[in-house]
């Protein structure tokens, strides 16, 4: 097993809808802005709708890179910044492998399907050993709850092993997410190695 890649790129996954909770919006542009102070390159969906584009929108008036990974066909469904850098893929499963390799760990804000699709898959990778990258959940006011009693409710009935519980961490201040990620156990095989498995 090598080592571990050192944080350098943080992939934000996070809900594209303008009518979410404005304490979740502020969150969002809250961590845009820590991940520039701490010289992290936001990598995340490209749009410049809801948390995504608050994150993104903070990131880049702090000073930090930023890059936008968006399929053609949502351009101008979620508006993709053009401040930023933003690479244009063919489609939303390219759009996630990217996201994947350009991070070296991922934090998951409030968000609706495309988020949970998002992440699940990662879990899923993680699940089967294929990556060790840190998983951060930020879960204010339990939001993410009902997610991870649903993990749960598949250990209980053993259909996934409890091992699969240590697969994130969960914070709920927007200011602990990055000391989470930078502290979040990897486990299982070099996340380099494990990402080139991926097909
Ligand atoms: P939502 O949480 O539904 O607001 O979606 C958040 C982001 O996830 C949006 O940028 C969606 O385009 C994206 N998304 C939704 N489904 C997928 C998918 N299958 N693959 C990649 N991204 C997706």
């Amino acid at each position: 097993m090598g080592q571990a890649p050192r944080l350098r790129s943080v992939c934000v996954f996070c809900g594209s809808s303008d009518a979410a909770d404005p304490a979740f919006l502020a969150d969002a542009a809250a961590l845009g802005a820590a991940l520039a102070g701490e010289g992290l390159r936001l990598v995340y969906g490209g749009g410049g709708v809801g948390l995504m584009g608050a994150c993104a929108r903070a990131a880049h008036e702090a000073g930090g890179q930023v890059l936008g990974v968006i399929p053609g066909f949502l351009t101008s469904r979620e508006r993709a910044l053009e401040s930023v850098q933003t690479v244009v893929v063919g489609s939303m499963h390219e759009r996630k492998m990217m996201m994947f390799e350009e991070a070296d760990g991922f934090v998951v804000l409030p968000g609706g399907i495309g988020t949970l699709e998002e992440v699940v898959e990662l879990l899923s990778w993680r699940r089967l050993d294929l990556h060790a990258k840190p998983i951060v959940f930020h879960s204010p006011g339990d939001f993410w709850r009902p997610l991870f009693d649903l993990f749960q409710h598949t250990v209980e009935r053993s259909l996934t092993p409890p091992s699969f519980l240590d697969a994130w961490v969960e914070v709920d201040a927007v200011e602990d997410i990055i000391p989470a990620l930078r502290g979040a156990k990897r486990r299982g095989p070099d996340a380099a190695a494990a990402a080139a498995q991926i097909t």
